[in-house]
This record gives C-alpha cells, sequence and structure tokens, in this order.
C-alpha cells in the first residue's frame, strides 16, 4: 500500500519538474511510483504509508553509520544552538581541513564547498588554472555531478534517462571533454598522444560507482598516475562515493595510487549539503584568496554541516573496525547472492568493492560502460520491484552501486539474502 505517495507524486509532478528533485529518484527506470520517505532510523526507511524498508541506498552513500546515528545527530543538536550560518570563518573549519588532511594521504590543503559537483567543477577549474591546458579525459560511465564538462557519456542518471550527452552544453565546453572507456589504459594513451600538450586533467571515479559497481582493473590506477607524471597532467580522483567508505583515506589508500588532486563529499557532511576539493599544496594554492582561480561559496563551510561531517569523520577515523565490518558483512551478502545463483542456475555478475556492491544483468563481466550496458535492463526492473515489495529498498537502476551501513546486523544481511533468492525465483518464473 502505497496511496500517500501516489497522491503526494501526482501533486509532485505538477510542481517539481518530473516530480523529484535529484532525476533518478522519480523511479522511472523501474516503472512504478517512487516511495515518499517520512523518517529513518538505523538500518530502515519509513514512509508516508508508515511502510518500513531495510535500505541499501543510504542516502547514495553518507549513511556510512546508518541513519540517525546518535553522535551524529547530538553534534548537529548542539551546533544549532550557536548559530545556522555565520559566513565567517569558524574553528570548526580548520579542525575539518586539519582531520581530512591526516585521514586522505594525498591531500594537503582542502577547500568545503557544498555538493559533489561544486567539488569536481572546482577541481577542474584548478587543474586548468594551474597547467594553462583546457581539456580533460573522462571515462565513459563515470559521473562527476552535473557540471557541463561532465555531461559527456555520462553514469548514474544521465545514463538512467537515456541523456549521457545533456542538451544545453555548448559545442565549445563539449569538444574540451574527451572520453574513453574505463580501465583501458592503451585508449588513454592514445587520447593523450591525440591531444598532445592540451590536457590538463584525467579525472575518475577510482572504483566507479555510477555505471553499477565497476572496480578498477589491476594496474590501471597505477597506469594513469605514471601517465601523468610523465605528460605533465593533473590527476583527479573523484572520490565522492568512495572517499572515507572503503577506507579511512579512501580508494587512493586502499589501491595505493596518490591522485594530484581529490574530490569528496557525500560522507564529509554526514548526511548534510558539502563536498570538498583537495591535494597537492601547490595546486591548491592556486585557488582565491591564495592565487588566481576564482571559487567561493556562501554556504561553503557551514557550522551545521561542518559539525555532522565532523562528527562523522571522527567516528570513522577513531573506529577503523567498521571498515573490517563493512566489508565482512557485504562480502556475506555476495557470497549468498552468489550461492542464490548457482542454486538457480542463473548466471549473473556481481562487483564488489568494501561496503559498495552490484548485481548485473548479464553474465559477462562488467568492467566498462559497454559491458555495463549489456545489462538487461527490463529484468533488473523486475528484480528492484521484486526487492521492494519485500521491503528491501534498491537504487533505482541499473546503473548505481548499492552502499552498506554499519547498521546492518547478519541477520539482516541473511534477510537479504533471502529476499535476493525470491526476487530472482520471481523474475525467472515462466
Ligand atoms: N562524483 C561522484 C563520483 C558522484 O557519485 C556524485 C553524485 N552521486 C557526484 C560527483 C556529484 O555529487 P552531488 O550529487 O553531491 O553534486
Amino acid at each position: 500500500m502505497i496511496q500517500n505517495s501516489q497522491n503526494l507524486f501526482e501533486r509532485a509532478q505538477q510542481v517539481i519538474p518530473g516530480g523529484v528533485n535529484s532525476p533518478v529518484r522519480a523511479f522511472r527506470a523501474v516503472g512504478g511510483n517512487p516511495v515518499f520517505m517520512t523518517s529513518a532510523k538505523g538500518p530502515y526507511l519509513y514512509d508516508e504509508d508508515n511502510n518500513q524498508y531495510l535500505d541499501f541506498i543510504n542516502s547514495w552513500g553518507p549513511m556510512i553509520l546508518g541513519h540517525a546515528c546518535d553522535h551524529v545527530e547530538k553534534a548537529v543538536h548542539d551546533a544549532l544552538g550557536k548559530s545556522f550560518s555565520f559566513g565567517a570563518p569558524t574553528r570548526r573549519e580548520v579542525e575539518m581541513a586539519e582531520l581530512i588532511i591526516s585521514m586522505v594521504p594525498s591531500v594537503e590543503k582542502v577547500r568545503m564547498v557544498n555538493s559533489g559537483t561544486e567539488a569536481t567543477m572546482s577541481a577542474v577549474r584548478v587543474a586548468r588554472g594551474y597547467t594553462g591546458k583546457d581539456k580533460i579525459i573522462k571515462f565513459e560511465g563515470c559521473y562527476h555531478g552535473h557540471g557541463d564538462s561532465f555531461l559527456i557519456s555520462a553514469g548514474s542518471g544521465a545514463i538512467t534517462l537515456g541523456v549521457p550527452d545533456s542538451p544545453g552544453v555548448t559545442k565549445g565546453v563539449a569538444q574540451d571533454t574527451i572520453t574513453v572507456p574505463y580501465n583501458n589504459l592503451e585508449a588513454v594513451k592514445a587520447a593523450v598522444e591525440a591531444n598532445h600538450g592540451e590536457i590538463a586533467a584525467i579525472i575518475l571515479e577510482p572504483v566507479v560507482g555510477n555505471m553499477g559497481l565497476v572496480p578498477p582493473v589491476n594496474g590501471f590506477l597505477q597506469g594513469l598516475r605514471d601517465l601523468c607524471d610523465k605528460e605533465g597532467i593533473i590527476l583527479i580522483f573523484d572520490e565522492v562515493m568512495t572517499g572515507f567508505r572503503l577506507a579511512k583515506g579512501g580508494a587512493q589508500e586502499l589501491f595505493n595510487v596518490m591522485p594530484d588532486l581529490t574530490t569528496m563529499g557525500k560522507i564529509i557532511g554526514g548526511g548534510l549539503p558539502v563536498g570538498a576539493y583537495g591535494g597537492r599544496r601547490e595546486i591548491m594554492d592556486y585557488v582565491a584568496p591564495a592565487g588566481p582561480v576564482y571559487q567561493a561559496g556562501t554556504l561553503s563551510g557551514n557550522p551545521i554541516a561542518m559539525a555532522a561531517g565532523y562528527a562523522m569523520l571522527t567516528y570513522l577515523n577513531e573506529h577503523p573496525e567498521v571498515y573490517a565490518y563493512l566489508d565482512n558483512i557485504t562480502g556475506k551478502m555476495v557470497a549468498g547472492m552468489r550461492d542464490n545463483l548457482a542454486q538457480l542456475n542463473l548466471d549473473y555478475t556481481i562487483n564488489q568493492v568494501g561496503s559498495m556492491f552490484s548485481i548485473f544483468f548479464t553474465s559477462n563481466p562488467v568492467t566498462d560502460f559497454t559491458s555495463a550496458k549489456q545489462s538487461d535492463l527490463a529484468l533488473f526492473g523486475q528484480y528492484f520491484n521484486s526487492m521492494l515489495r519485500q521491503g528491501i529498498y534498491l537504487a533505482p537502476s541499473q546503473f548505481e552501486t548499492l552502499f552498506v551501513s554499519v547498521a546492518l546486523t547478519d541477520e539482516l544481511a541473511d534477510q537479504y539474502i533471502a529476499a535476493n533468492r525470491k526476487a530472482l525465483q520471481e523474475i525467472h518464473q515462466p
């Protein structure tokens, strides 16, 4: 029963484009109506019709400690008593920068912004300002927010809705973005060769979450690092999803490859709207007012957002056991899904890195955008809806990863595995 959600969606469509404030939420790719939420606690979401869901989106990543976890909530309450916004520097911003720098190995200076989109737009501007070059290389199916330069072969909601190349991006901007297949170092080398001396930056998700979950193949990240060193290109890791999630220091720590610049988001706001970009000191000193590359924000470093983010990062910094727990519980679910597939004589691909994972409805390995797109999207839609009916809330697109939180207990993981089995059976009934 989702009558209240249905009524709200009808109203929403009259006043909000497509009825939602971010496209994937509309459930377009899976059919049916989006569910309107009212509250969340621990592993659960609750909707307008009082249904309970076990959540595997976790606000697309930030709820790594589960919804409304106590110490983040307390930090926000404490901050609310002092000011909603100063528009002036605060102690917490300094502490936040120091904490991020202590956790993320390659970051020496960092600037707070308000979203992942701002972080990637700004990082690319700095890379261009620093190198004096215009072009960037991005990978097909990677998503870096909705900045113009990135809406070329974009993943996530852009591909879900069939608009990987958005109208509204000028030809001039589009031709400065060169796209190559993920995990294909030779293609990157060829693109660099063909645009010799013109590339400011290579930007990528070091582990992709936006075409479903796609890990880097062995040597890919290091190969990019070596190429960038050789050619004087800035390497940008977009760790908006992977940062503070795959390890305390993100994918760069996990794979031990250091980018020049890192973009961050999601977890660093503890659920409030925050992003950041940081990296090597001499590059970050190009940012105004230290340097000439302009970037600013009225609400950047907002005290409520900083309080939430600082509480979240402090917890992760002081509880490294979180990562082992997440790896294990996610590994258990993936193993359970593989058992289900084997018992049902089905052959679909599952990718996992740490607490991010995806099932692709194709039997081929998924290593890039082309292979991700071989998935049977109709089957994914049926699977999604079967899981939803069983109270399991998955990302409503094949081209998204799932995120696990520490609120997921062993018992709930079992519940997930059982639901997965039932859904697979259901969608394969003649
Ligand atoms: N980069 C990556 C890797 C992302 O996954 C996202 C959003 N999912 C963004 C950038 C954009 O972040 P935001 O939605 O906060 O603008």
